[in-house]
């Protein structure tokens, strides 16, 4: 699944072919990945020009001439900017053309991805983004005591709570993993147990591994491979998630199921 730094990659490959570039034309192909109604997101669409790529979380902007584009690509959603025509398959749900002959294709084998369009006025008043955390890539501002507050007041497991967007936006399975290993927290903890100082390491965790993720332009595992031709790199700097071996202790990592998702860690480093 693509988490931040793999949709932060896909958005800084997008934003130097697209920006500048007029929609012509949209072809819907399976239409349940557009939240509106088909035609009235062509109408908000075509014809708007691409002005620029934002992110907030796992949600990726285009920000368009009027309005926006708000794309999310779930488990595995990929963009292709290429030659108008030069590619088609049934995995490709959603293509714009644009005005120098491009198209850009949004494939999606599992088809749980999403796009919404949203007036300037609505972005970032309305659902999906209200409901996006503190972005720590975007946000240098952050304030501890806050995101403590927002933990605590949870019962479920501390691995649960931050793969929930809503209080750190952006950690998904791997990287909550890597996070969780880095500031020797067991994921299976209650939220309620963790403690202020926990919490630091963990905001501190997440800052330092999804800096360094986008760095290296993300993970690249079995569940996520390549888009836009982009691999990423950080996958050498996983600690714990898929590993065998702690390489602090040497212990053996366990893997659980956590709320469903598998889950790694090391039951020496991590309490
Ligand atoms: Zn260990």
């Amino acid at each position: 699944m693509p988490e931040l730094p793999e949709v932060e990659t896909v958005r800084r490959v997008l934003v130097e072919s697209l920006v500048g570039l007029t929609i012509t034309d949209i072809k819907i192909k399976y239409e349940p990945i557009i939240e509106d109604e088909p035609e009235i997101f062509k109408k908000n669409v075509i014809g708007k020009a691409i002005k620029g790529l934002d992110r907030r979380g796992k949600y990726l902007i285009f920000n368009l001439s009027e309005g926006n584009i708000i794309s999310h690509l779930r488990m595995e959603g990929k963009y292709f900017y290429l030659p108008k025509d030069s590619m088609d398959n049934k995995h490709i749900h959603v293509i714009y053309y644009f005005d120098n002959g491009y198209m850009l294709c949004y494939q999606d084998v599992r088809k749980f991805g999403r796009m919404v369009y949203k007036t300037d006025e609505e972005l970032f008043t309305t659902r999906p983004l209200t409901e996006v955390g503190v972005d720590l890539f975007l946000n240098k501002q952050f304030d501890y005591r806050n995101i403590y507050d927002k933990i605590v007041s949870r019962s479920v497991a501390i691995k649960t709570t931050l793969l929930d967007q809503s209080i750190i936006a952006g950690l998904g399975n791997i990287y909550v993993d890597e996070v969780l290993f880095a500031a020797h927290v067991d994921p299976h903890r209650s939220s309620k147990t963790i403690t202020y100082e926990e919490v630091k390491a963990i905001v501190d965790a997440s800052t330092k591994i999804l800096s360094k993720a986008i760095e290296y332009k993300g993970t690249t595992i079995r569940s996520y491979t390549s888009s836009l031709g982009v691999e990423g790199q950080y996958q050498q700097f996983l600690c714990v998630h898929t590993k065998k071996v702690c390489p602090i202790c040497q212990s053996e990592i366990k893997c659980d199921k956590i709320n469903g998702r598998s889950t790694y860690y090391c039951s020496t480093c991590e309490r």
